[in-house]
């Protein structure tokens, strides 16, 4: 009997357990001689990538509708170490030994030492963290409509930020209907948008705009309470509500594997999704930072995690009964940033080439959101295991 561990059940998680089950089903391999469990914090997959949205109903998935049919196991517990020495995971409720693990633990987003912050400020990082956000506007609606209550900061105006700004006007017109909605975008960048490059900054900025987001560039927030946020240049903005968007990094749980991280906190992987150096373990995700093609490593994305999984799991089980491994590369990158009501901006190469925007790129947003990041949902395993085949998707259309 062997044991091949999964570590997190988000996009590489999952998709990496149901590869595994797959290979294994293609080798005709008997679901008794090898075991594939997840271990996993919550119950479910999470649609993280919608966080920002008003309406989080369809983004949690149970896990039992999606690995159950697979014949994968699933067990809730924080993993707290891992030992790749004695090739054991410690978690929450007891040790597991495994003979392959792979590791996919995602990423957080990094919350600085600011004053304040930690306690006042909420995010949109996890399907928990986003609902904790939604009460809060929900009890604030529920109180005295003051300017303060319908004013939000949100910090960091990179994609997370700028897709949590642009919608949160209309969630806050409807929970204030007498009070105007004020949202204002705060980055210590000089430019929205820094990441999406010169051909998509005109289409953000045009879009925050016609939305009434409102920015504060080039400036730095200092602290942080219930009653706002204080920038660098020593204005106060009164906000009940500070939505922090900055920064992201790798799991820290990947220090355990002793192995040289790049400066977001990755693991270096090969070809295979092996990691570099450790013997028995794979990593794909935010976790891992692969090379996508001669020149471009993955980039912390559900676009990079999911096929990253495919291939782990696929190449998990190949390593473990001596069959050949699969090597993954993405020959191309797409971004497609939400913009609300403006709309979407849909960028083509690694130099984010504006392709389509408004109305036609939010068509393509929402097929993206809502079908084709999603498992199969009719429990039937035969769909599940096919739609983990390691095999990359066409890009998304730019017209929907
Ligand atoms: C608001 C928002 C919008 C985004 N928009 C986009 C987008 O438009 N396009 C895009 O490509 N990407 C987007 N991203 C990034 C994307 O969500 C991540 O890159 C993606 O989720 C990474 O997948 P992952 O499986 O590596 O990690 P995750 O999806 O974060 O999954 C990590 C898993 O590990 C589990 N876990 C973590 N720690 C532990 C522990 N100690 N013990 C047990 N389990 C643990 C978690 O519960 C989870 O199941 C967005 C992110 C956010 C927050």
């Amino acid at each position: 009997m062997s044991e091949v561990v999964v570590l997190g059940s988000g996009f590489a998680g999952l998709w990496a357990a149901l590869g595994a089950a797959r290979r294994l089903d293609e080798l005709g391999a008997a679901n008794g001689d090898v075991h594939v469990t997840v271990l996993s914090s919550q119950p479910y997959h999470d649609i993280r990538v919608r966080n920002y949205e008003a309406d989080l109903t369809p983004c949690r998935i149970p896990l039992r509708d999606v690995l159950e049919p697979a014949g994968v196991g699933h067990i809730t517990a924080d993993v707290t170490a891992i030992d790749p020495m004695s090739r054991t995971v410690k978690t929450s409720v007891g040790t597991h030994d495994y003979d392959r693990l792979v590791v996919a633990l995602g990423s957080r987003v990094v919350k600085p030492d600011i004053p304040g912050l930690r306690q006042f400020g909420f995010d949109v990082d996890t399907y928990d963290s986003a609902m904790v956000l939604q009460r809060h506007l929900e009890v604030l609606a529920g109180g005295p409509h003051t300017p303060a209550a319908s004013t939000v900061v949100v910090v960091g105006a990179g994609l997370t930020g700028i897709e949590t700004a642009s919608e949160l006007p209309a969630r806050l017109t409807a929970l204030f209907p007498d009070t105007a909605a004020r949202v204002i975008l705060v980055d210590h960048n000089s430019h929205v948008g820094s990441d999406m490059g010169l051909s998509a900054r005109p289409v953000i900025e045009a879009a925050l705009n016609t939305t009434g987001v409102q920015t504060r560039l080039g400036v730095r927030v200092t602290a942080v309470d219930e009653d706002g946020a204080t920038l660098s240049t020593g204005e106060t903005l009164a906000a009940s509500t500070v939505v922090w968007c900055a920064g992201m990094r790798a799991n820290p749980l990947t220090a355990d594997l002793g192995v040289a991280r790049d400066r977001l906190g990755r693991l270096p992987v090969d070809d295979y999704l092996r990691v570099d150096g450790v013997q028995d373990v794979f990593a794909a995700g935010d976790v891992a930072a692969a090379r996508m093609d001669d020149t471009h490593l993955s980039v912390m994305s559900c676009q990079h995690g999911r096929p990253m999984g495919r291939f782990a799991g696929y190449n998990v089980i190949s390593d473990l009964l001596g069959e050949p491994m699969l090597a993954l590369r993405i020959p191309w990158y797409v971004t497609v940033l939400d913009l609300g009501p403006a709309g979407a901006v849909y960028t083509e190469g690694w130099d984010r080439q504006v392709v389509a925007s408004g109305a036609e790129a939010k068509a393509t947003k929402r097929t993206i959101n809502g079908q084709r990041i999603y498992p199969p949902l009719n429990g039937d395993r035969g769909a599940l295991l096919a739609a983990a085949a390691p095999m990359l998707q066409s890009r998304p259309s730019a017209a929907g």
